[in-house]
């Protein structure tokens, strides 16, 4: 096992990785841009060291300097989490040459899997079905005009270089097409540098389900079943749960074979997952393998039962997977819930400020794996996710409600979050009946949106108001500024903006 591991990332999952390093008896070196002086992975790390300013160009994306700190701080190995530095291959080489070991795929696995047309190319080499799509990039709108009349509208441009939704866009009819083209390109070459964009068919109402792939240095791979993702906004993932209602043990099993050959063609080791298409007939569709843990891998955790973080660590230490394929069938049902800064009230805007108060909930089959505290400043520096709540529960239905008991008792105050959107989705009759696919939160996300207070946040305010009421009437009445004034905005002489929470249930103070 290793003795020292550097953590190349910040937020709840440096958090994550540290804690699995302690269960392991492994020191942990943290690493911490400007911003993040007083981040909680700064402390519960053995050590820390001040890698550069706040923004990560300059701090967390510096591969170089990360390397450099983990020689000199007398690491053996560097885990650097999602997101950043986590799927380049360039970086993972660079580890490796530096003497050190990457605790992830080798540099290759994440060369072969790095483009998405290189991907599906080699998906289709070892028998996955994709989606119908040319499998290089086209050069003119002539070709894609050409290639998308052959699939039939909608088809959905892409860009090969593609992460995070961008260069994607939707083409219903061939006179849309080739402004659609133009602006995808640009947006690919401002992402990514490159402004290769292929053509798909786009699938109508799928889900978006993923296997959990684990591998070792031996050539042991397992497949450790499917997650569902279709909760998404703008092609963002905002609620994951395991197992998926549309997969029978039958289907996971061929989806399980499916993504464990598409990880064999690509020589992986370590974590990854197998992201797929599911159509409403059952026919399902390779789209990418990401090369590095998942935001949610949690939910997989919870009913699996193991932790896929030390696990990841063990075999990037040459310790052979101890388990067989017969060894995984989901146990009970496991929800996550990404805790955002953005207003859901308010077209999911960033929010930012400083956390004032933090309760979080507890009680049986709730984890929380969280980046903030009381007094964390939530800036724009970095990703708006600042905490995953998970539960665990026998049953879809028990995990459903055992979420929103968690949400209800989960307060964060000082900054606007998804917490409340959260709580509607777990409410809404489709979300409980499983009906949905990728496109249901873009239909639903006006009426989950819209004005209607929770009954916690009811409460909470009923309480602002007579506490502000209260205020008012003894002490320092001048000094408050009138209710009506900047709006939602901290009052710097009370703390917790109790009159600003009132004034937004719309209750008088
Ligand atoms: P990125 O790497 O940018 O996240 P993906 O290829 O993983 O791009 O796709 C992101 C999301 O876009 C998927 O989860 C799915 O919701 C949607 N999507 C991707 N390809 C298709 C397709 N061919 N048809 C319909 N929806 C798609």
């Amino acid at each position: 096992m290793f003795s020292k591991v550097l953590v190349a990332n910040r937020g709840e999952i440096a958090l994550r990785v540290i804690r699995a390093c302690q269960e392991l008896g492994v020191r942990t070196v943290a690493v911490y841009s400007e911003a993040d002086a007083s981040a909680p992975h700064v402390r519960e790390a053995d050590e820390a060291v001040l890698i550069g300013p706040a923004p990560s160009s300059q701090s967390y994306l510096v591969g170089e300097r990360l390397i450099d700190v983990a020689r000199r701080m007398g690491a053996d190995a560097i885990h650097p989490g999602y997101g950043f530095l986590s799927e380049r291959a360039w970086f993972a080489r660079a580890v490796r040459e530096a003497g050190l070991v990457f605790i992830g795929p080798p540099a290759e696995a994440i060369e072969a899997m790095g483009s998405k047309t290189a991907a599906r190319q080699l998906a289709m080499a070892a028998g996955v079905p994709v989606v119908p799509g040319n499998a290089e990039g086209v050069r003119d709108a002539d070709e894609a005009m050409a290639i998308a009349a052959s699939y039939g509208y909608p088809v959905l441009l892409k860009a090969a270089a593609g992460g995070g939704g961008k260069g994607m866009r939707v083409v219903r009819q061939a006179a849309e097409l080739s402004e659609a083209l133009a602006s995808a390109r640009r947006e690919a070459q401002n992402a990514f540098g490159d402004d290769a964009v292929y053509v798909e068919k786009y699938i109508e109402g799928p889900r978006h389900v993923e296997i959990q792939v684990l591998a070792d240095t031996y050539g042991t791979v397992l497949h450790l079943g499917e997650r569902e993702c279709s909760v998404q906004r703008r092609h963002q993932k905002m609620i994951e749960e395991a197992p998926s209602v549309a997969v029978t043990p039958e289907l996971r099993a061929r989806m399980g074979a499916t993504a464990v050959a598409a990880a064999r063609a690509a020589g992986y080791v370590n974590a990854g997952t197998c992201e797929f298409l599911l159509d409403r007939d059952g026919q399902f569709y390779f789209l990418e393998m990401n090369t590095r843990i998942q935001v949610e891998h949690p939910v997989t955790e919870l009913v699996m039962g193991l932790d896929l973080v030390q696990w990841q660590i063990r075999v990037a230490a040459g310790e052979a997977l101890p388990f067989a394929q017969k060894d995984f069938a989901p146990r009970g049902w496991a929800i996550e819930c990404r805790i955002t800064s953005e207003d859901p009230a308010n077209g999911f805007l960033p929010s930012t400020g400083r956390v004032e108060y933090l309760h979080l909930p507890s009680g049986p089959g709730v984890r929380w794996d969280g980046g903030i505290e009381a007094g964390s400043e939530v800036g724009l520096h970095y990703d708006p996710m600042l905490a995953k709540l998970i539960v665990h529960a026998p049953t879809r239905a028990l995990a459903i409600a055992r979420m929103r008991r968690a949400l209800l008792e989960l307060t964060i105050d000082g900054i606007e979050t998804s917490r409340a959107f959260h709580l509607r989705v777990m409410d809404d009759p489709e979300f409980q009946r499983g009906d949905i696919s990728i496109q249901w939160l873009e239909h639903r996300v006006a009426s989950l949106t819209a004005p209607q207070r929770d009954p916690a946040t009811r409460r909470l305010a009923a309480i602002a108001a007579a506490l502000v009421a209260h205020e008012e009437r003894t002490a320092g009445r001048a000094a408050r500024p009138a209710p009506s004034a900047s709006d939602g905005a901290p009052s710097a002489s009370t703390g917790p903006s109790w009159a600003a929470v009132a004034r937004r249930e719309g209750l008088r103070t």
